[in-house]
């Protein structure tokens, strides 16, 4: 057993992706944009200005609230988090503190083939501060970022490791891009991370003084930072020097260490109350069910679907489920797979003959189709392409899958029409197949012959096989290749070969 138990909790920064900002109608693009060039006297709080609250932002926390599994409020309300900082232009952030949007929800997660759960606190509303950029020994401003709609969401203490944590927030960016409520990148601050850590003898139910990491922005640096500070405590228990107050620690991302910059403020430090501009925030219950009825399904229940309906493993299940896009071109060319199954057998395709057809073929067929848009497709992609430029249809890779499975053409043929599809138009891949003259041969006479050529013409390899060497029917079946131009299926060839020299 280990000697400690480590506690973490996470408290995240998602930036949502409303066209305006929290309170009033300044873009909400910041991208390539001159700095301070998207700015309102609202967003600069000027005095006799008034925000309005941005309905989309509630519309994206909601969502993402609902995802997590959150108690919505009916009722919630905005105050006023007092702090001065340059960046910070009304000397206050809204935000919500004693009743935020959603309260007590959980996220099941699952990795490595294990789910545990972890529980959500809370989400609330909240606005972005301004941007500090340090330069040449000055500190310019940049208040685009400065009103821009935050969602924090805050976790139970539930994390046990840096690897947990870590998992939690690749599943939270997942499912924030599912929604559609957040490009969610953690490089450019729109998904930010602070991260609590504190240890405790195990077998001890307290809890001690935790550290908080600030401003983590990349999944390594949470992971990196995490295991840092877990091996610091560690020590510092180890020597009776168990830490005694709660401290904001920085991580360097160069050194690998974590930085001490503060003992922490207590809530009571931002003098919050009530924002008296605007009115408590009411969800009305029929734009909840609303809401609810738009949800795409998401990640974990996908991955799940694919293994029950595809007979995929959760291992490969999970790779299309991470990009969106490619598991819905997954899907379409299963379907068409299925209705081809179907088809042929001449099945109805909503009877219990097809059903028990579908059973006892999908798996074989998923695989193929999984190994050939992952690996093959996959690997004719280069770093930047986008699914978009794509000009290969579901249903010709649909189509490909079925020539190789119903061995018309053998792989490797099938790895040259793909180039083909790749490179040019939409082409058919029959077409191409014959275009090329690449059916396979499965006529038995010609393989036959080719079998004879090759033991004829390799006698001293025929030998040593003979012999006992049976690496070198390797090396036969690969001039039997040679002399089918291709064509032939190498586990065809292997097989009449090994029967001829029986
Ligand atoms: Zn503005
Ligand atoms: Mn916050």
């Amino acid at each position: 057993m280990a000697k400690y138990e480590t506690i973490i909790g996470l408290e995240i920064h998602l930036q949502l992706k409303t066209k305006s900002k929290m309170f009033c109608s300044c873009s909400n693009d910041a991208d390539n944009q001159l700095p301070n060039s998207l700015v309102c006297p609202i967003c600069l709080g000027h005095p006799g200005t008034l925000p309005t609250v941005n309905q989309e932002a509630i519309k994206q926390a909601l969502m993402m609230s609902l995802a997590l599994n959150l108690k919505i409020n009916k009722k919630s309300k905005f105050d006023r988090k007092n702090y001065f900082y340059p960046d910070l232009p009304k000397g206050y952030q809204i935000s919500q503190f004693d009743e935020p949007l959603a309260q007590n929800g959980h996220l099941v997660i699952e990795a490595n083939g294990q789910t545990w759960s972890i529980g959500i606190e809370r989400l609330h509303l909240e606005e972005d501060a301004g941007k500090n950029i340090h330069q040449n020994g000055k500190t310019l401003v940049d208040f685009n970022r400065g009103g821009t709609p935050l969602a924090e969401i805050v976790t139970q203490p539930d994390f046990k490791s840096p690897a947990e944590a870590k998992e939690f927030l690749i599943q939270l960016r997942l499912i924030a891009r599912y929604l559609g409520v957040s490009d969610a990148d953690m490089e450019k601050g729109h998904l930010r991370c602070d991260a609590n850590i504190s240890l405790r003898p195990s077998g001890d139910y307290d809890f001690y003084p935790k550290t908080e990491i600030k401003n983590l922005n990349s999944f390594k640096a949470v992971e990196k930072a995490l295991e840092f500070e877990e091996k610091r405590q560690a020590k510092l228990w180890d020597e009776g020097q168990a830490p005694k107050t709660t401290s904001t620690r920085g991580w360097d991302e160069d050194k690998g260490e974590t930085v001490l910059q503060r003992t922490k403020e207590g809530s009571a430090d931002y003098r919050y109350f009530p924002e008296p501009d605007l009115p408590p925030l009411i969800v009305d219950q029929k734009l909840l069910t609303e809401i609810n009825a738009q949800l795409p399904e998401l990640p974990l229940a996908k991955k799940d679907r694919f293994v029950k309906e595809y007979g995929l493993e959760g291992k490969d299940a999970w790779v299309l489920v991470y990009q969106r896009k490619w598991a819905d071109y997954y899907e379409k060319i299963m379907s068409d797979l299925r209705a081809w199954l179907f088809e042929v057998k001449g099945v109805g395709p909503d009877t219990d003959r097809a059903t028990e057809l579908w059973e006892s073929e999908k798996a074989k067929l998923s695989k193929a189709a999984f190994a050939w848009l992952t690996s093959e497709l996959f690997g004719l992609l280069g770093n930047n392409f986008k699914m978009e430029d794509l000009k290969i249809s579901a249903e010709n890779m649909a189509e490909l899958v079925k020539l190789v499975y119903e061995k018309k053409i053998n792989s490797s043929a099938g790895q040259r029409i793909l180039k083909e599809m790749f490179a040019g138009t939409d082409d058919d891949p029959s077409n191409i197949a014959e275009r090329l003259d690449l059916a396979q041969i499965d006529d038995d006479s010609t393989l036959d012959d080719l079998a004879i050529k090759v033991i004829m013409t390799n006698p001293s390899q025929v030998e040593e096989y003979k012999a006992g060497k049976e690496a070198v029917l390797k090396f036969l079946v690969g001039q039997f290749m040679k002399e089918s131009k291709g064509k032939a299926n190498p586990q065809k060839a292997e097989e009449i070969l090994k029967n001829k020299l029986k």
